[in-house]
């Protein structure tokens, strides 16, 4: 039983957001602070969980009684009362959980308004159209949040009286229309409910507070929550938030807007953000009308525009982060009714980190925290190619950058459906509400015809990194037909477009796309986390093309160079093709001997660009039968091989009896004489290699392959392979010397589980080195080490410090090892169940699995340093890229990490941030 159920916005602590949620708190803290916020108070989420708790759904015990005392405190602030038919008061109702889940909870405003208190607010605003604009929003709210009346019923009255007094937009309705509107809906909910619309104020408020905890477990909330990774212990119910209203719909001395402190697109410091005069709440979200930019209030409203800029700044240099924040203007006077940390996408992120560390605001170490390194990957993002000559079709605002192109789809759940079964979609509406979440979730984009850069469809998009464009007001979207009309254009479902989330642009068709390049701030930003991180970045690279991407995003070196890479290449799988079907050692090494050129030049390239950073390259490690065709494949040829067979025998036995016959072939084309002589040959030449193939890849069959005959065991049992390889590294980096390219190459064992494997290895590294230094005339330098992703080797690690010089952890291997987990297998029929089911938090191939890999790991790297100080430990697994992983790597203090090149920058940050949180790492 919570002691306390509510605290004013005057006595609530605005650090405590588990209690009073992100928004009372922050209402609380504004307050406090002494921005003008209307009077209210906050029902704690701790009240909500008990509620929640009760079978029954009784509201705890006494709760109704403090919110009496507490609405007692806002008449009296207000010098208004609840209820009174002269002098009433009206509350917003709102929602507020500490994680912000924005727009999936609900919130009544102007409640308190009833057939008593209505005429009373006529008479003291002395506007009627006001009072009964008013009440026809609250009857439609609560109808729709507290008793559960679909929208629908109240549009199709309001769409009827709009067409009847032929007006577009609601502001041009009269006092008359909304009278007629607001005694519609009351029917409307009458006949809905199958009761009268609740009369008593205290009564509305009760029912309210109820909805407002019920939507913490609606469907809304629950998906994305789920969607989000937001636990129960992160967001733990939520509060309810009650509020003296304000109004922005009282006339055009009146406005509300939303605004960010930043542009949460680009990230630039400038006022951001729209307004909509005379109208209420949430209609700028809600895209109702298309607000103005925040710019036009300097010219409209230039004394509220310098309130605003004030209020800005104030938010700003008290939170110290990008806020983004809700305002209602009530003849003339500002008030804040909402504030919490703006959700950007990454340019923005790394673009105010920078600026806001420069502006003094933050520190550096703060800046690296803000930033959440998976988002980074955004940045990675491909963007149009700026040549295209597309036309465009139609423009809106750039709501959410990056570009994004699908088929159309016109509502939520055949975007969904679509999703699901893998097709790219862009959703198409004329404006998103709450409820299209899923849809957002399969789509590549969002387009919208209604709403401005802070509506719905926009903030979501841009809180999941999609790209955006919100209000194309010459499209017209026409949902029930499944086509939108632009101009003489009809777009069709499954018509493909392509969205440009960064200008606003539409375009039919599919524009070609870019990759995209390093701003200068995240060069900035990620400078700084180099010079705090511990942990090194590297990344897995197999070609020179990799290797250059690798040192764009920051890679200090290459943590793993697959060398059977190299062979898949076209020119030269015939060569390694041959190396297998070799009869004796004699002509493996006549294929090894054509290999080893290409090597060489290989090796000599990727240390060229990397130079002087690391280069670690891995022998051989996968089966041979990897690089022949497969046991159908080949039986399939020879089946073809052997029916063309037939017809060439046919062809040359007519050509033959032709011939001897002393006729001429002329009606046969030229080619055919070579053929006649020489196609029978190539056929049974092709066939024989095929058959050759097949007994091959017969007598290379494993049960197992991940388990068989790989890595260094093939470097065991062929010599030769591992020789050619060795010998390839050592003369690229000897002619690399020549050339005074510094090089720091590694040669690196896979599969390794035992030191013997090691040192046979390690002596033929020895010969070809003297051999190679002779030959040359130059001293190599260089490291050999090995992989760790067998068992055997974590437990074996003190001996295999003996010889090795370095260890990489290879966590693909070494988590299908721990768990005996084949990963395919896993991936495809069980491990889905496993995380859904809890049994296992993450996918072990994703996410380090810490506790049992781990462990593994964490004692491995003391065995081995023991042996060896000094001993030099990464990790080359996809885990290298997971920032969660990345801390404990950290933790167990290895000296690098290496992922694929477009992890790199995500590391990099992850890597700072595991220093800098380093103190506050448990595993629990
Ligand atoms: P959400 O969490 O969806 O943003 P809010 O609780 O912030 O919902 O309210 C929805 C809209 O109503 C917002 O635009 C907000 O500014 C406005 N609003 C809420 N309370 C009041 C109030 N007391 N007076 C005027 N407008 C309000
Ligand atoms: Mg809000
Ligand atoms: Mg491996």
């Amino acid at each position: 039983m919570p002691e306390k159920y509510v605290y004013s916005f005057n006595e609530g602590d605005g650090k405590n957001k588990h209690l009073l949620g992100g928004k009372g708190a922050n209402l609380c803290e504004m307050t406090q602070i002494g921005l003008n916020v209307p009077p209210g108070f906050v029902i704690t989420t701790a009240t909500c969980l008990t509620y929640l708790a009760d079978a029954k759904r009784t509201l705890p015990e006494g709760l109704m009684d403090d919110v009496k005392q507490y609405m007692q405190g806002i008449e009296k602030a207000t010098g208004k009362l609840f209820g009174d038919p002269n002098n009433p008061l009206l509350v917003s109702v709102r929602s507020g959980s500490a994680m912000s889940m924005p727009g999936m909870m609900d919130t009544i405003l102007n409640l308190g308004l009833n057939s008593q208190t209505l005429p009373g607010l006529i008479k003291q605003t002395q506007n009627e159209r006001f009072g009964y604009d008013a009440y026809r929003r609250f009857i439609q709210l609560f109808g729709k949040v507290a008793l559960g009346v679909a929208d629908e019923h109240f549009d199709a009255h309001f769409e009827a009286i709009k067409k009847r007094a032929g007006v577009k937009v609601d502001v041009e309705l009269t006092a008359a229309h909304l009278k007629e509107i607001s005694e519609l809906f009351l029917q409307v909910v009458k006949e809905q409910t199958g009761k009268p619309f609740p009369e008593s104020v205290y009564e509305q408020l009760e029912i309210a507070i109820k909805a407002v905890f019920n939507s913490w477990m609606g469907k809304r909330a629950i998906d994305y929550r789920r969607e989000f990774n937001i636990t129960p212990a992160m967001a733990n119910g939520t509060a309810v938030n009650i509020v003296a209203m304000v109004f922005g719909n009282m006339g055009n001395d009146c406005a509300t807007g939303v605004g960010f402190t930043r542009n949460p697109g680009t990230g630039v410091n400038e006022m951001y953000g729209e307004y909509l005069v005379n109208a209420q709440g949430e209609d700028v979200v809600a895209g109702i009308r298309t607000p103005k930019p925040v710019q036009e209030m300097e010219k409209e409203m230039p004394e509220l525009y310098r309130q605003l800029v004030e209020l800005r700044n104030k938010l700003e240099g008290h939170y110290h982060e990008v806020q983004d924040y809700e305002y209602t203007i009530e003849k003339g006077r500002l008030y804040c009714l909402q504030t919490r940390n703006g959700k950007m996408n990454a340019a923005a992120m790394v673009r105010t980190s920078v600026d806001m560390v420069n502006e003094g605001l933050i520190s550096k170490e703060q800046a690296l925290l803000r930033v959440n390194p998976d988002q980074l990957e955004q940045l990675l993002h491909p963007r149009l190619d700026p040549n295209h000559v597309a036309l465009v079709l139609a423009q809106g605002l750039p709501a959410s950058p990056g570009a994004a192109c699908g088929k159309c789809v016109f509502d939520a759940d055949r975007a969904e459906l679509l999703g699901r079964a893998g097709e790219k979609v862009i959703l198409v509406r004329e404006e998103t509400k709450p409820e299209d979440i899923h849809g957002f979730f399969a789509s590549q984009g969002i387009l919208t015809s209604r709403g401005g850069k802070t509506s719905h469809a926009a903030v979501v998009a841009r809180g999941m990194g999609k790209a955006c464009v919100a209000g194309a007001e010459g499209i017209t979207v026409d949902t029930r037909a499944r086509q939108a009309i632009v101009a003489e254009h009809v777009i069709h479902e499954g018509d493909i477009i392509t969205i440009d989330g960064s200008t606003g642009n539409v375009f039919i068709g599919e524009i070609p796309t870019i990759p995209p390049t390093f701003s200068e701030e995240l060069k900035i930003l990620l400078g700084w986390a180099d010079a705090v991180a511990q942990l090194q970045v590297m990344a897995n690279a197999d070609t020179p093309a990799a290797a250059r991407r690798a040192i764009e995003y920051g890679a200090m070196g290459i943590g793993l160079c697959r060398t059977e890479r190299m062979f898949n290449d076209v020119d030269r799988l015939p060569i390694v093709v041959d190396m297998i079907l070799a009869n004796s050692p004699e002509e493996r090494q006549a294929a090894l001997d054509k290999l080893l050129p290409i090597q060489r030049g290989d090796f000599k390239e990727v240390f060229k660009v990397m130079s002087p950073r690391p280069v670690t390259v891995r022998l051989l490690d996968p089966p041979l039968h990897e690089f022949l065709p497969t046991e159908l494949q080949l039986t399939e040829e020879l089946n073809n091989l052997r029916q063309l067979q037939g017809t060439v025998k046919g062809v040359s036995t007519l050509l033959s009896t032709i011939r001897s016959s002393g006729q001429q072939p002329k009606d046969l084309p030229a080619p055919a004489a070579p053929f006649d002589e020489r196609g029978e040959e190539i056929v049974s030449e092709v066939i024989a290699k095929k058959e050759r193939m097949l007994r091959k890849v017969r007598e290379l069959y494993e049960i197992n392959p991940m388990l068989g005959h790989r890595g260094v065991r093939l470097g065991i049992t062929y010599p030769e392979i591992y020789a050619m390889q060795i010998r390839g590294v050592l003369e690229a980096a000897a002619e690399c010397i020549k050339e005074n390219v510094e090089v720091n190459p590694e040669i690196m064992i896979p599969q390794v589980t035992t030191a013997q494997e090691l040192v046979r290895v390690k002596t033929s590294v020895d010969t070809i080195k003297a051999e190679v230094e002779k030959k040359y005339g130059v001293q190599l330098h260089f490291k050999f080490g090995t992989m760790i992703e067998v068992v055997r080797a974590c437990m074996r690690s003190a001996h295999l410090a003996e010889v090795a010089e370095f260890f990489s952890f290879g966590t693909n291997d070494l988590t299908q090892a721990t768990f005996s987990f084949s990963r395919e297998d896993a991936e495809n029929k069980f491990l889905p169940l496993y995380n859904e089911t809890g049994i296992l938090q993450d996918n072990p191939f994703e996410v380090l699995d810490v506790k049992g890999v781990g462990q593994l790991m964490s004692m491995t790297v003391e065995w081995g340093r023991k042996k060896r100080s000094g001993l030099k430990v990464g990790i080359c697994g996809e885990q290298g890229g997971h920032p969660g992983s990345i801390r404990f790597c950290h933790h167990i203090d290895l000296d690098y990490v290496s992922c694929s090149a477009p992890r790199v920058p995500v590391a990099r940050l992850a890597a700072a941030q595991a220093k800098l949180l380093e103190d506050k790492y448990t595993i629990d």
